[in-house]
């Protein structure tokens, strides 16, 4: 079961069987049939395996696409910017990496699965650097409630949120932020869901506190005053399981930045059924796979998470931290590149062929090269560029 879920960068046969219309799921499937497995050995962050990861991001938008039709990630590096003739494909010198230009980016970091990894990412890089020059201490807090299958994702994000705020202001809390020295917190929401109890939510904040706490008197002080919260919106707390404090290390800013909507793959999908749970990029995958309720799932996961913030700063904290203002997510997904090369430049009707032959996320890792010339071998090999376009050099034909 696990070789489903590997996938490989490997740009094998680009044009046999592809010139019949096929349906939607038909060309997934043939497009993942093309994913094989990638060496682990190689490591995680291996040009194969970011590679794979590129891959499986587009193969992943295009399960939302089709299940989101009405969403902005339908249109995403999909749709040519308005007034602009053309799509480009360039290439950063910095970053080792490509990208396209003239692109519509949707920014959504709950349901888009290429968006997602680029906001986290950069929030990762940023909150790291953050972390890293603060003599302040991160605990980590984490909040959850009990809930059941029968609980609407929605109603469980609008009671957690308003016992959040709660816990988070007024006298208590102020009392609270005085005893423990807190100064800041970074806040964000993590979803996931599970056959047996349906939708399961978490908090999750970093809190910057001025020296190493009492992990386990601050968690006795939260327990107590999240219970009573929660208790108070007919939710039952576990004073067990409900609240998790640790003292953190450097990864910290890995796991808070990520958890919005965590887009690695585990081994978890490949086990449909009792006691997992997916992560709801997972959920699209197991949508690939025909697993109905997964797409039923993520489509009322989506609707939940509209305009919920992935990750919030408490008030003054980034400028305590020699941060600027906090990127919308959308102003994340636009954030400008370094200076890059322009390996291509194609027509919209170019595009069109490569919109339907789902060819975007392969044609970005040809170009993640950095070649031109392999670039235009492989836009003539999909049937893009004419092989006789090539030009001629003058001078020469006497
Ligand atoms: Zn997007």
């Amino acid at each position: 079961m696990g070789s489903l879920l590997v996938f490989n960068a490997k740009f094998a046969s680009v044009s046999e069987g592809e010139k019949s219309p096929d349906s939607p799921s038909t060309r997934r499937m043939k497009l993942n049939a093309k994913f094989a497995s990638i060496s682990n050995s190689e490591g995680k962050n291996s040009p194969e395996a970011q590679a794979a990861k590129r891959l499986r991001r587009y193969y992943l938008q295009a399960v939302a696409r089709e299940l989101l039709p009405d969403y902005r990630v339908a249109e995403c590096l999909r749709a040519v910017v308005p007034g602009v003739g053309c799509v480009n494909v360039r290439y950063s010198d910095k970053f080792k990496r490509a990208h396209y230009g003239n692109l519509i980016q949707c920014g959504s970091v709950w349901v888009c699965p290429v968006c997602s990894s680029k906001i986290t990412e950069r929030r990762r890089v940023e909150m790291t650097e953050a972390l890293s020059r603060t003599p302040l201490v991160a605990v980590m807090v984490t909040l959850t409630f009990q809930h059941s299958r029968e609980d609407k994702l929605s109603d469980l994000q609008r009671d957690l949120s308003a016992a959040h705020k709660q816990l988070r202001s007024g006298y208590s809390w102020k009392a609270f932020r005085d005893k423990w020295g807190v100064v800041g917190a970074i806040t964000s929401t993590e979803v996931t869901y599970g056959l047996d109890n349906g939708w399961h939510l978490h908090k999750h904040s970093l809190y910057l506190v001025r020296e190493k706490p009492d992990t386990q008197a601050i968690r006795n002080d939260i327990s107590k005053r999240f219970e009573a919260i929660m208790a108070k919106l007919g939710r039952y707390v576990n004073p067990e399981k409900g609240v998790d404090v640790r003292a953190t290390d450097r990864e910290a800013p890995n796991y808070v930045s990520k958890w919005g909507a965590a887009f690695e793959m585990t081994k978890a999908v490949a086990k449909v059924g009792k006691g997992v749970h997916y992560k709801p990029f997972e959920l699209l995958y197991l949508k690939a796979q025909g697993v109905q309720w997964a797409g039923e799932a993520f489509r009322e996961y989506a609707a939940a998470m509209k305009g919920v913030n992935q990750l919030r700063w408490s008030p003054k904290l980034r400028s305590l931290l020699g941060l600027g203002q906090q990127l919308t997510d959308g102003e994340l997904v636009e954030a400008p590149e370094d200076t890059d090369r322009l390996l291509a430049s194609l027509t919209l009707k170019q595009w069109g062929v490569i919109l339907k032959r789902e060819k975007r996320g392969e044609l970005l890792e040809v170009a993640s090269t950095g070649s031109a010339e392999a670039l235009q071998t492989y836009l003539v090999a999909v049937g893009v560029y004419s092989p006789i376009a090539l030009p001629v050099a003058s001078g020469y034909l006497d």
